[in-house]
């Protein structure tokens, strides 16, 4: 089985053929007595990077699961994150924030990814099932081609950014949504006021997870809202220019210099939020 990364564009080889289950380690806690957790993006960032770079993040995290927490903050859904996951590779993590931060969810025993309805209340309010209508009304725009995923709270596209016809962005506000372009690749249309941060952010609460113990790290502009949140933030190398200049300067917002998950350990040790060895 291999898996597509969204922004890479190259298929990701698992190193094992059995299912993998999640660490008992990684579900027994809510988090709030890890020493610090780790909320990533996936592609660019946790899934970017050389092999070797990639294979010592996640071997020290599986070495570390009961210091150290995960949680993914992805445009990924769920389904993918579960296969992604299953491929034994990459760490369970115990909380995804997924679907560009419309989907809270925690991850059960058995491997499954169950949606925490408390905390997505106030995103299905504020999306009151605009689904179809988005759907009509950007239907045949130029430069979007609507992604081929089972949407629930958000409908993204695929951009061409040559042929893209930047009244969508007009026609989304007029529904009463807002709009998110991304590695000037991905168009999302998210409900208003819900992106990765407020998501995380409803979710650290949850848990009562302190936000000074928490890096957020990202590589593109739909990992903006996260790493201004107010957590230790890194953008890793590689990041998308448009994210770096947005970023603004400050002492809880890393610019790392390695490539995707090396980039990940560069902060945590800046931040030394955890010994590394
Ligand atoms: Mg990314």
């Amino acid at each position: 089985m291999c898996i597509w990364t969204r922004t890479t564009g190259v298929r990701y080889k698992p190193r094992m053929s059995q299912p993998d289950m999640p660490p008992v380690a990684a579900l027994q806690t809510n988090h709030s007595g890890h020493r610090m957790v780790l909320a990533t993006d996936l592609d660019g960032t946790f899934l970017g990077g050389s092999d070797a770079d990639r294979d010592a993040l996640y071997d020290w995290l599986r070495q570390h699961s009961e210091t150290v927490g995960l949680i993914f903050v992805t445009g990924r859904d769920p389904d993918f994150i579960g296969e992604l996951c299953a491929s034994g590779r990459i760490p369970w993590p115990s909380y995804v924030v997924g679907d560009v931060g419309t989907t809270i969810a925690e991850v059960t025993a058995a491997g499954e990814i169950r949606p925490i309805q408390a905390l997505e209340e106030a995103i299905a309010n504020l999306w009151q099932d605009r689904g179809p209508s988005v759907r009509e009304k950007l239907h045949n725009h130029p430069g979007l081609t609507l992604q081929p995923t089972g949407f629930r709270y958000r409908v993204s596209y695929d951009m061409d950014p040559a042929h893209f016809d930047e009244s969508a962005v007009q026609i989304v506000a007029e529904l009463g949504a807002d709009s998110l372009i991304s590695d000037n690749r991905f168009f999302d249309v998210l409900p208003r006021n819900v992106s990765k941060g407020p998501s995380l952010i409803r979710l650290l609460n949850h848990l009562k997870v302190d936000p000074a113990k928490t890096l957020a790290a990202g590589d593109t502009l739909n990992d903006l809202s996260m790493l201004v949140a107010g957590t230790p933030a890194v953008a890793v190398g590689g990041a998308e220019t448009a994210l770096l200049d947005a970023l603004p300067q400050a002492e809880h917002i890393y610019r790392a210099t390695n490539i995707g998950a090396a980039g990940i350990i560069e902060a945590i040790r800046h931040f030394a939020l955890h010994p590394v060895t």
